[in-house]
């Protein structure tokens, strides 16, 4: 199966039909390019500690075209599109390419798997000519800093990859989006728009990082003890916020937690938390008093060994929580989770220690980086594609996208799932056109394996 000059394919080997392991193809000219290696967490009866199973895209399709792949490209730094390059890479051994922050965390994982890859850098706004491919990076805000949407363009047509993405005009860290980078798209003539679905069935517009701030600097200061805020290690902003909430209310910074410091590692050398960033080393925290304690900690899942986890069970080494300290999650509770968050929220409660989460807290602690109802419109609306292709959700997901592009009057909207083809120029998708499934790692073996 060949793409000819005439031809432009889109294939999903992961992340359409499913919300995690994003793996996409494109196909021209006899040549391939890679969107995103991605991995997604499964809960699994026999992986050890009770521990999620790490499951990804199988690759065979493309792995045995190696040849005529003319690169691999990262939108941005999410596990659910970074996450398999250390099982990965090897099967395919092109070039990476990526921005700054997010080649730092691509980096520190090749390290620690000992996988020497050319990861180059790529600077948003710029063009980048990869075999057949011209892929103009278009910064677009997220809750992770430089995310890119992708102009795809080859002389048999031309994309719009959007990643995941949501419309922020203030997000903290990184530049606000700029509306008119995509309009300026609809008079290019964009063939189709491939769009993030997780947020597509709820209304209205996503909350901005921006306006996190009040809620949680009035929910920090009402608290009289120490205070542990649980949040994803990705979202650079929260932690920026977290640090200005810290300034503010005369506390010292504490961060617990490996995944936390590994992301601030990347994260600063990146040029961010440069300033109101300055948290104390973790073997201190015991000592400092309780109500000038402000922790930021790993586990907001419920995780089993991450900070909130040992904080919850009173097994950390470096800090102990008392009857009258603050547990906050600036976080949502991912589904699937909920057992295990709620089993933490018990075990803080029954030593008398306050939770307050943000699933279910009036004033906004949370903000998502997926767009709803009202921004996904504006983008059709924008961009004004011939085609939509929903993918990064689940069939509800990209079915309800799939509406909103004909309600912002999108002509064509094709819906599919992993192994379907979409013939860009023929406006068709051809089902299971190639081999797809899944691969798990299992760490007895230290090998790949089929999910069966
Ligand atoms: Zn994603
Ligand atoms: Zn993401």
């Amino acid at each position: 199966m060949v793409p000819s000059h005439k031809d432009m394919w889109f294939v999903p080997l992961g992340g359409c039909g499913e919300i995690g392991m994003n793996m996409n193809l494109y196909g021209h000219a006899g040549q391939w390019l890679m969107v995103d290696c991605g991995v997604t967490f499964e809960k699994h009866e026999q992986s050890p500690g009770r521990r999620n199973r790490v499951e990804m895209a199988d690759p065979a399709f493309i792995a045995s075209r190696y040849k005529s792949l003319s690169g691999i490209i990262a939108t941005h730094a999410h596990e659910d599109h970074i996450g398999a390059l250390p099982y990965l890479w090897e099967k395919f051994r092109c070039p990476i390419y990526t921005t700054q922050f997010t080649r730092n965390v691509i980096l520190k994982k090749f390290k620690q798997y000992r996988i020497e890859a050319p990861v180059m850098i790529v600077t948003p706004g710029e063009k980048l000519d990869l075999g057949p491919f011209c892929i103009e990076w278009i910064p677009i805000t997220h809750s992770t800093p430089e995310t890119n949407a992708l102009l795809i363009s080859t002389r048999a047509g031309k994309v719009l990859h959007t990643a995941d993405w949501k419309l922020d005009y203030a997000p903290i860290v990184g530049q606000p989006l700029l509306p008119k980078c995509f309009q300026e798209l609809s008079h290019q003539g964009v063939d189709a728009i491939v769009c993030d679905s997780t947020n597509a069935t709820k209304a209205g517009h996503s909350v901005s990082e921006s306006a996190l701030f009040e809620g949680l600097l009035e929910v920090i200061s009402a608290s009289e003890g120490r205070v542990v805020v649980g949040c994803f290690a990705s979202n650079i902003a929260r932690l920026q916020t977290l640090g200005n909430v810290a300034c503010v209310s005369n506390r010292y910074l504490g961060v617990l937690g490996r995944s936390l410091e590994r992301i601030i590692g990347c994260a600063r050398a990146a040029g961010y938390l440069q300033k109101n960033f300055n948290p104390v080393m973790s073997s201190h925290l015991g000592y400092l008093l309780p109500e000038e304690t402000l922790v930021l900690a790993t586990g907001s899942q419920g995780e089993v060994g991450a900070a909130l986890y040992r904080l919850a069970a009173d097994s950390h080494p470096d800090m102990s929580l008392a009857a009258g300290d603050h547990v906050i999650f600036s976080a949502k509770t991912i589904p699937g989770n909920e057992t295990e968050v709620d089993a933490l929220v018990s075990a803080f409660k029954n030593r008398g220690i306050k939770v307050t989460q943000a699933d279910n807290n009036s004033i906004p602690l949370h903000a998502s980086g997926h767009p709803h109802h009202d921004e996904l419109l504006k983008m059709y609306k924008w961009v004004k594609p011939r085609v939509a292709i929903p993918i990064h959700g689940e069939r509800r997901h990209m079915a309800r996208n799939a509406e909103i592009a004909g309600e912002a009057g999108v002509p064509v909207q094709l819906t599919g799932c992993n192994g379907d083809l979409f013939d860009l120029t023929k406006d068709r998708v051809q089902r299971s056109a190639v081999p797809n499934g899944r691969l798990y790692f299992d760490e007895s073996q230290d090998s790949l394996l089929p999910v069966n």
